[in-house]
């Protein structure tokens, strides 16, 4: 059977994780040796309970697979390379804040000594509130105030390690102050800021005039500061964070080299460092080009931990010091496969038409020069065809503008421009396109209506033009006919998709299938797991969706784990102040008010408040 997924290249940045079956299905693979789980079946499962699209979908198997991945490939680089120092991971809490996600993880991650970062005082509530391998670390970066340094310090007394991260000079003054007071020896770690520069969308994190961190000279005044505080023997990791998707492996290998020299000169100057972090930046392929471009990496992650364990070993060796444990606060690369958000298509406006105006005599000769375009539109001059009808499209809208066309003209000639359109589509399909010719033909491209709000579910694509695979979950062994753009439901002209990946390159519109009437369309947004669930927001009160979390049971099923239903038209109200009772009220002596007018009777009165309150109680998005 024919099948499509290599139109979409999800063969390329599915990986191990997705495939599609003989029924066209996109599946979820299994752990190893199980049979995979059909996605549109869990998607209508899901809907035959209640919940329905728009929904996150997160797959317990596919995070446990990015965690076991990352501590693999660290281990067999140390085999490979003969390094005798070990791993410890942390998650940064800010790429997921998610209870479920985090206690997930903090369970897999168990018998890995796996830990957690915060990035703030709410992150260090949070990450306090796990159940940890008493080996595993607790790093607090970020900006802190004395009560964040307090909590941080006094968890040493429950045997935690935690490691307060030095982000600034100012700081160390508050450390001191607050483990002077509780008679508690802290564990320190400091920031360092490279000055190597990385590209990619947040080179700002890196180089020197990057935020955080301290310079060399402000790095000597805190190891004096240290040492005549008689803190020195403290510090035991050393800290730095290139900023986020590093697309480029020899940016890492760079910069793991530069913060081996700050670390070997820290230890020389008496810092009795044990850990080496690297912060995040493991990337996600999520073209699946292997390239070093915004949203690809030219590396696996094995090569990541190859490349950084080698860099290590080499500088260690060279100034004769012990190998530090490795730490890496790869969140991304945890995090983002692990969710997919669903939604379906509510509609489409097609840009083509089956039907032919009538011609009128009294017309413009604009229309049927309009119209004659049709005879060579097959063949060599295709693009000349295009052309000349865009032009002809072009003039006749002039000629309405300037008021020497009627409106009932100018629906002829845009009727026939749809009807050229569709002779074009069909010409074009199964043609090698010039990019010229591309452009033109993204005239016709068709907008589909998806239910979600771009700006609560998929942020980074709103924000800073993030990539994410997006394919039909069904229907993949049957040609899709159409190119399409999404829109979402809110009243904002940005709120849509409109690049996708496809197996040549980044495309302005996705094949898709004709909608059927009697058959959902769902679209899969894939890779979402990381930074996307609390950027969002409330855009025209569009709230959060359903979330649910899945594990796959390897016979082709699933079952749920969790589940959080969407916010109701009353909480996201509530989020803005009002009160969803006192709306009622008002509308209700509103209505009243009209029925004592004699506007309507008492039994519309009945049905206005009661839709009101089932409003109130329903989710934001169609049903
Ligand atoms: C955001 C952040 C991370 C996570 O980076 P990823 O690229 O998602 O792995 C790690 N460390 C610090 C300090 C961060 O600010």
């Amino acid at each position: 059977m024919k099948s499509f997924e290599t139109l979409y290249a999800l063969d390329r940045w599915g990986g191990e994780l997705l495939g599609v079956n003989a029924a066209g299905d996109v599946t979820l693979s299994a752990p190893v040796g199980g049979a995979p789980t059909s996605l549109p079946k869990v998607i209508d499962a899901l809907s035959e309970r209640g919940i329905a699209a728009p929904l996150l979908l997160r797959v317990h198997h596919f995070l446990d697979a990015a965690l076991l991945n990352l501590h693999s490939a660290f281990q067999s680089a140390f085999d490979e390379v003969g390094y005798t120092g070990n791993y410890r991971g942390v998650f940064p809490i800010k790429v997921n804040q998610q209870a479920e996600v985090i206690s997930h993880l903090m369970q897999t991650g168990q018998p890995l000594h796996y830990g957690l970062e915060a990035g703030s005082k709410p992150e260090l509530l949070i990450a306090l509130s796990q159940p940890r391998s008493p080996e595993s670390l607790l790093i607090c970066n970020g900006s802190k105030d004395e009560s964040y340094i307090r909590l941080a310090t006094l968890s040493r007394k429950l045997g935690q390690n935690t490691v307060i991260v030095i982000e600034s000079l100012a700081e160390f003054d508050i450390i001191h102050k607050v483990s002077t007071e509780l008679g508690v020896r802290p564990l320190l770690g400091v920031r360092v800021k490279l000055t190597e520069r990385v590209t990619g969308k947040w080179q700002e994190s890196s180089g020197d005039r990057s935020t955080f961190g301290l310079g060399a000279h402000e790095m000597v005044t805190l190891i004096n500061r240290l040492k005549d505080a008689g803190y020195l023997d403290c510090l035991v990791l050393q800290h730095s964070h290139l900023g986020s998707q590093v697309p480029n492996i020899i940016d890492i290998r760079r910069a793991a080299a530069e913060a081996c020299r700050f670390y070997v000169e820290l230890t020389a100057l008496g810092a009795p460092l044990t850990h080496l972090d690297l912060g995040g930046g493991l990337g996600v392929d999520y073209t699946g080009e292997r390239s070093a471009e915004e949203n690809s990496v030219n590396y696996s992650v094995e090569e990541y931990c190859t490349n950084v364990v080698e860099a290590i070993r080499y500088a260690m060796d060279e100034a004769e010091l012990r190998h530090p444990t490795i730490v890496t606060e790869s969140g991304r690369y945890v995090a983002a496969h692990s969710s997919i958000f669903v939604f379906n298509v509510l509609g489409a406006t097609l840009y083509d038409s089956p039907n032919r105006p009538e011609e009128n005599r009294e017309d413009s000769h604009l229309v049927s020069d309009l119209m004659a375009v049709e005879s060579y539109i097959d063949g060599p001059r295709f693009q000349e065809a295009l052309n000349d009808a865009l032009y002809y499209r072009d003039e006749l809208r002039a000629l309405f503008r300037r008021g020497q066309i009627g409106l009932d003209e100018l629906a002829r000639a845009e009727q026939g421009f749809l009807y050229l359109a569709s002779k074009f589509k069909s010409a074009a399909r199964g043609q090698q396109i010039s990019g010229d010719v591309q452009a033109g033909l993204s005239a016709f491209v068709d907008h589909y209506y998806g239910n979600f709000s771009l700006f609560q579910s998929l942020p980074d694509v709103w924000a800073i033009d993030q990539l994410h695979p997006i394919v039909p979950l069904q229907r993949l062994n049957e040609e899709p006919q159409r190119q399409a753009i999404f829109s979402d439901i809110t009243c904002d002209s940005d709120g849509k998709i409109d690049r996708f990946i496809l197996a040549d390159g980044a495309a302005d519109a996705l094949p898709v299938h004709d909608l059927k009437d009697d058959e959902p369309y769902h679209v899969g947004v894939f890779f979402v797991g990381a930074y996307q669930e609390t950027l969002g927001d409330l855009h025209n009160l569009f709230g959060d969706a359903n979330v649910v979390t899945i594990s796959l049971d390897g016979k082709g099923g699933f079952n749920i784990e969790h589940e959080t239903e969407a916010d109701s038209i009353a909480e996201v109200m509530a989020y803005v102040e009002y009160d969803p009772r006192d709306c009622l009220d008002a509308f209700r002596k509103t209505v009243e008010r009209a029925l004592a007018a004699g506007q309507i009777t008492p039994s519309e009165r009945r049905i206005m408040i009661s839709a009101y309150k089932e409003a109130l109680a329903g989710h934001t998005y169609f049903d």
